[in-house]
C-alpha cells in the first residue's frame, strides 16, 4: 500500500477509531463476518478511510462468502488497496472502506 498521506502514528490514532487504525496502519484484519460494511447494500462509492480516495463501487461489490466485502474490480488503476492479487481483493484490509457516498 502506498501511503499518500504522511502522518505520524499519533495523528492517525486521533483521526481513526482503534480498529480503523489497526486495519489501515498496522496491516490488521477485521474478524470475518464482523465488518461494518460486509453486508452493506447502500449504493455508492466505497472510499479509503484514510485519504478519501475511491476504492470500489457498490455495483462491483458481491457476496463472496469470505466474510469480507468483495468486489469484482477496483474503482481505478492504482486504487488505494492493499494488493491487486485476488486473495487481497477479497480482503481490503489495508484500506477499510468508509461510508462516504457520492452525491
Ligand atoms: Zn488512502
Amino acid at each position: 500500500m502506498v501511503d499518500k498521506i504522511k502522518k505520524p502514528d499519533a495523528e492517525w490514532r486521533k483521526a481513526l477509531s482503534p480498529e480503523q487504525f489497526h486495519v489501515t496502519r498496522e496491516k490488521g484484519t477485521e474478524r470475518a463476518f464482523s465488518g461494518e460494511y460486509y453486508k452493506t447494500k447502500t449504493p455508492g462509492m466505497y472510499k479509503c478511510v484514510c485519504c478519501g480516495s475511491d476504492l470500489f463501487a457498490s455495483g462491483d461489490k458481491f457476496e463472496s462468502g469470505t466474510g469480507w466485502p468483495s468486489y469484482t474490480k477496483p474503482a481505478a488503476e492504482g486504487a488505494d488497496l492493499a494488493s491487486r492479487s485476488r486473495a487481497a481483493l477479497s480482503r481490503p484490509r489495508a484500506s477499510r472502506p468508509s461510508p462516504k457516498l457520492r452525491p
